[in-house]
């Protein structure tokens, strides 16, 4: 499938017909275990389902299809993927250093489940090459990036930090979540591994969690398969399959999501209520130029501050209606977030702090016209 382009790809890798039925779609493998043809002799390599399921081998075959990687682990959540890639790599005293608007479960998960084990993480600013080559150390194992950022949409140049990290002899991993396969391809930057929260933009419909790693080459896979295997956070098969149907769609999903992200962004740019828009799609965004290089579009999340500063935005992320208040991003359905209460309520008194202004859409596929209404209610509110 490596031949065809990406749209074409999301379709159909990972996906043959049921060979009894001939069924387009392949059933839902909704089962623990495979029975053995005498004892070891496995049909097709599966046994119990922790090391493996059809279900979910298909949906990794289209995930490193959609990486350009050679190999996928799919994962229950997000974070069980990051957890997993971080102790399949790290031992203890290892480092690791992080952009310092990282997503706050990542660095929860560094700070306060791994830091125990004896990991150590700094925090930087990632677009700063110098701080990069600053904060590396010999114990440096991984430099983690994430770009576009959450919610501050700051843009990290991938090649760049590819080139410091290897030339320190350290792994980077990038969190593609933001932009999706769709938007941005890590591997082919340099970058040796992929996560993902594939809850987001690649599930897309707000009705399933998952996560993945997508590897470069072979380096690392059986130790982070292990991982999987060893502990068992694994997605289960409906999981596995609706993420599947989710990805079919992603392509033309992404591309109206950062359609209408644009002309939102564009609307709010010309509003004095909001004092920065935070968008890589505008040309006044820092990373714009950056952005244009490594991405193919500038995908679906944006970051309002309000002038008139912290209450307004509390009263803003609680008077749209289209806009749903929660959690999360990359459905169909747009939502807004307040992230110093909601998303970054665990960063709060720490360096990756959010401003109190600054509210967060996941601006979705619905009528960019219906979403722009919206946000003009919302803000004769709180005039
Ligand atoms: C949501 C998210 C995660 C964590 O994924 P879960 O599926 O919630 O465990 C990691 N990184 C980013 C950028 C996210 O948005």
């Amino acid at each position: 499938m490596s031949e065809h382009s990406f749209a074409t790809r999301a379709i159909h890798s990972g996906q043959r017909p049921d060979p009894t039925t001939g069924a387009i779609i392949p059933p839902i493998y909704q089962a623990s275990t495979h029975v053995q043809d005498g004892i070891g002799g496995f049909r097709d390599g599966y046994e119990y389902n922790r090391a493996g399921n059809p279900t979910r081998s298909s949906l990794e075959v289209q995930l490193a299809a959609l990486e350009g990687g050679v190999n996928a682990l799919s994962f229950a959540s997000g974070l069980a993927a990051e957890d997993a890639l971080l102790r399949g790599i790290l031992k203890p005293g290892d480092h690791v250093v992080l952009g310092n608007d990282v997503y706050g479960g990542t660095y929860r998960l560094l700070t306060k489940v791994l830091a125990p084990w004896g990991v150590e993480t700094s925090t930087v600013e990632l677009s700063e090459l110098d701080d990069v080559r600053a904060a590396i150390r010999p114990s440096t194992r991984i430099v983690w990036v994430e770009t576009p950022s959450n919610p501050l949409l700051k843009i990290v140049d991938i090649a760049a930090v590819v080139e410091v990290a290897h030339a320190a002899g350290a792994v980077v991993v990038v969190d593609n979540t933001f932009a999706s396969p769709a938007l941005q391809q890590p591997l082919a930057l340099g970058a040796d591994l992929v996560v993902h929260s594939t809850t987001k933009y690649l599930g897309g419909h707000s009705d399933v969690l998952g996560g993945a790693v997508v590897f470069g080459d072979d380096r690392f896979y059986e130790q982070i398969k292990f991982q999987q295997f060893a502990v068992g956070a694994v997605s289960a098969p409906l999981d596995a399959w609706l993420t599947t149907r989710g990805i079919k769609t992603l392509a033309v999903r992404v591309r109206q999501h950062g359609e209408n992200a644009q002309a939102i962004a564009e609307w709010a740019a010309a509003r004095p209520e909001f004092a920065q828009v935070f968008y890589p799609g505008l040309a006044s965004h820092p990373g714009h130029e950056i952005a244009a290089r490594q991405m193919s579009g500038f995908g679906g999340m944006l970051s309002l501050a309000l002038a008139a500063g912290p209450a307004a935005a509390r009263a803003f992320a609680e008077s749209t209606r289209l806009f749903q208040l929660a959690e999360s991003l990359g459905g169909v359905e747009s939502l807004i977030g307040y992230p110093s209460d909601m998303t970054h309520a665990s960063v709060r008194g720490t360096a990756l702090e959010v401003p109190e202004n600054v509210v967060r859409l996941s601006v979705g596929i619905e009528d960019v016209s219906d979403l722009i209404a919206d946000l003009e209610q919302a803000v004769a509110g709180i005039r």
